[in-house]
């Protein structure tokens, strides 16, 4: 029997997508000789995807429809995707057309090589090149650096990947991408392959450039809980013993001035200023990687969803 897809698109305010994206999906999936469902998360849309994807789901009842409460934002909405999937094999893609269903069996071609996780690279992205493109891929070679999993695109909904590597992993916030880094730290065999990328032509990118920023912190947190999580002392005492030397060092500097040379930074502000803004910026991202400990905690230990499902269709088993 070979392995079953799941195909798992997250939706907000897609009214125009989704005929045609079924349409493309069911041309696709129907001739690969895979068992498959569609799983369609609509993530509280304001608009007609509501309805829609419910048609298709009367019509089609490989198409199961988990709606979400409110608008919880994408990676949320995959991880409600990822939590209603039967498939051995998932499959994560976007559902406004950016990404083609024409290159899935691309990636299960990988997948047939023996990689764990493939992740499509756009090669050519079609977004706007100043607002996008360009800090995403900034973002991709600082990720590529951190994490020591070298892909172009983590950013890239379409991916594949065998259930068993996100068994275990709760997403929030942006983490849907560092779904391979994930995967390769616990030893699975990552890879990549170019896909096309489309143009947006019904609705509007739900995102600009302060994505690119959400992204980085997160990267923060994934590489810090990485490697400091069970002994944060390293890195706090560490820094301490850093920052009471630095200020030794300042005062033993400014005290051989003011004996051997007669000369006083006392009297200006400057000095002070820059130990002090240094230091209180230091202090303010260490305080948010507590904070983002505190939030790991909260969401993972209480068991507590990252989404509220509405209703769904189609998903009695
Ligand atoms: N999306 C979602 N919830 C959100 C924002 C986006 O489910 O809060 C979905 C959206 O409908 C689309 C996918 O996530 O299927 C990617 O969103 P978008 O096209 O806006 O992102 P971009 O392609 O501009 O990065
Ligand atoms: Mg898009």
């Amino acid at each position: 029997m070979p392995d079953m897809l799941s195909i798992i698109i997250p939706l907000y305010n897609e009214e125009d997508n989704i005929e045609p994206l079924y349409a493309k999906l069911d041309a696709v999936l129907g001739s690969l000789g895979h068992p498959y469902e569609v799983i369609l998360v609509n993530d509280g849309s304001t608009d007609d995807t509501r309805a829609r994807i419910d048609a298709v789901a009367v019509r089609d009842e490989v198409v199961r429809v988990v709606h979400l409460r409110r608008n919880f934002g994408q990676t949320p909405a995959m991880m409600a995707g990822i939590d209603a999937a039967r498939g051995d094999i998932l499959i994560p893609m976007d559902g406004d057309l950016q990404n083609d269903p024409a290159d899935i069996p691309k990636l299960l071609a990988k997948l047939d090589e023996g990689f764990d996780v493939v992740s499509g690279w756009r090669k050519d992205r079609k977004d706007n090149p100043i607002k996008r493109n360009l800090p995403s891929r900034m973002a991709n070679a600082l990720i590529s650096f951190i994490s020591g999993v070298r892909l172009h695109d983590y950013g890239c909904s379409l991916k594949a990947y065998r259930r068993d590597i996100i068994k275990g992993v709760k997403l929030y916030g942006e983490m849907h991408r560092f779904i391979p880094i994930h995967a390769a730290w616990q030893g699975a065999r990552v890879t990549e392959v170019s896909v096309t990328h489309h143009p947006r032509i019904h609705g509007a990118s739900k995102y600009g450039i302060e994505r690119t920023l959400k992204v980085i912190l997160d990267l923060m947190t994934v590489k810090f809980l990485d490697k400091y999580a069970q002994k944060p002392m390293y890195l706090f005492g560490g820094f301490g013993l850093a920052s009471i030397a630095l200020s030794m060092l300042f005062f033993v500097f400014m005290l051989y001035c003011k004996i051997f040379l007669n000369k006083s930074f006392i009297e200006t502000p400057l000095p002070l200023a820059v130990v002090m803004f240094m230091l209180i910026g230091i202090v303010a991202v260490f305080m948010g990687l507590i904070a983002e400990i505190l939030m790991r905690t909260y969401h993972e230990s209480q068991d507590k969803p990252t989404y509220i499902v509405d209703c769904t269709r189609n998903c009695k088993d």
